[in-house]
């Protein structure tokens, strides 16, 4: 996932800044608890497609094994 890219990703529903975590494939909105999924490189940003994932938060975002 492209660093420069990644910083212009906001999340469609509360634009927020995502997070990629590298173990889901997913770029997470940490504030909402929800993920999007990246499929073949390209990341599905839309409410509609948002995965709730409960189980992470600001601080252990990337600490998915
Ligand atoms: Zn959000």
């Amino acid at each position: 996932m492209d660093g420069k890219l990644l910083e212009i990703l906001v999340c469609p529903s509360c634009h927020g800044s995502l997070q990629w975590a590298p173990g889901r494939q997913m770029l997470l909105c940490p504030a909402e608890r929800l993920g999007y999924p990246v499929v073949d490189g390209i990341a599905h940003l839309l409410e509609e497609e948002a995965i709730a994932v409960p189980e992470i938060g600001v601080a252990n975002v990337n600490t998915d094994a």
